[in-house]
């Protein structure tokens, strides 16, 4: 990097430059005729952006790391053309201008120290309103990101907390929700089952129609879960062919009731691998337990697991307290 000159003795012209559009550029040219043009080659990086001061860019371009402006993307790499402007927000913020900038093509840059640009700003309405428009740009440019990125992050925990094969929620989400459904019964002293159900002879069925066959059969125990169940109700892949409905407000007779009626659904529903050829009804047993006082989450699901326990023991297909 080398200041070849001054703006003055430049070919340069003011009315290009985006900051002076529409200002009266024949004052402005006498005031700024003594400010420094540097030179950066092609690769090079700009080394005193530590100092809070205005670069114009006049020819070539240059690469902006880590600054928001309007219409770039994600990476917050943007490239600023001849007429744009870096590093106005660190002159008004007097704070150091963070971004690593590098010239893509060989540019020529004008300098104005920060004591200028003020300058300009106190006198000059013209130059305070195109500053004012730029940060305006940049401000809704720095808010669409933020919007793209809270979407994007809402997308991965969305992704997170589901189970890929049948929708329904996972571990994950279970170990963060069902503490505080927990805690929230107790404190409301509002009852909250738990139906735990685990398909019958699941082991068989893949051994007999294969894995694609078995992961169907899921898919459709999940869909007459979710069919069935209230908007304040939650089905969850426990894990394997383990799967779980939370009931809150909902006392033990009660979910023994759903239970069944979910057994019932289930022996009965269909499952298609595919369009073309119905494969064998699953059953599956279930087990029926509600919060008592004092238990915890990890009580009531190991109840809700005995419970199973005796479905299976008592011959599968059916539900038990
Ligand atoms: P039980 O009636 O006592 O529950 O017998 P079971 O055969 O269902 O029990 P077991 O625990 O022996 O077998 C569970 C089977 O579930 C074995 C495993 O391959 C199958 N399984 C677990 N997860 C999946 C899955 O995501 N897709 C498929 N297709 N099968 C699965
Ligand atoms: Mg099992
Ligand atoms: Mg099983």
């Amino acid at each position: 990097m080398e200041q070849i000159g001054t703006l003055g003795a430049s070919p340069y012209r003011l009315s290009d430059l985006q900051l002076f559009s529409g200002v009266d550029t024949d004052i402005l040219a006498t005031r700024l005729a003594s400010c420094a043009v540097l030179r950066l080659p092609a690769g090079e990086r700009l080394e005193d952006t530590f100092q809070a001061r205005l670069y114009i860019v006049l020819s070539g371009v240059l690469n902006v790391e880590g600054e928001i402006r309007a219409g770039t993307s994600d990476n917050t790499l943007t490239k600023v053309y001849p007429g744009e402007s870096v590093g106005e927000q660190s002159v008004l913020d007097e704070q150091t201008n963070l971004s690593a900038i590098t010239a893509v093509e060989t540019a020529d840059l004008l300098v104005i120290e920060s004591d200028l640009v003020w300058d300009l700003i106190d006198h000059h309405n013209g130059v305070a309103r195109n500053l004012l428009r730029l940060l305006s740009f940049r401000v809704r440019a720095a808010n669409a990101l933020l919007r793209r990125r809270q979407k994007l992050g809402e997308f991965y925990r969305q992704l997170s907390l589901n189970d890929g094969l049948t929708g329904l929620y996972n571990r994950a989400w279970l170990n963060d929700v069902l503490p505080g459904l927990v805690k929230t019964a107790h404190g409301n002293s509002a009852p909250l089952s738990l139906i735990m159900l685990d398909i019958d002879h699941f082991k068989r069925f893949n051994d007999t129609h294969g894995h694609q066959a078995g992961d169907a059969a899921l898919r459709t125990t999940a869909r007459v879960l979710s069919s069935a169940l209230r908007p304040s109700d939650f089905a969850v892949r426990y894990g394997g062919e383990e799967l779980m409905v939370i009931l809150p407000d909902t006392p033990e007779t009660a979910a023994l009731m759903i239970a069944e009626r979910l057994c019932k659904r289930l022996r009965t529903a269909v499952v298609f691998e595919d369009a073309s050829m119905p494969l064998p009804q699953v059953t599956a047993s279930f087990g029926v337990a509600s919060l008592q006082a004092g238990q915890d989450e990890h009580a009531l699901v190991a109840h809700a697991d005995a419970a199973l326990y005796r479905a299976k023991e008592g011959g599968r297909n059916r539900a038990s307290l």
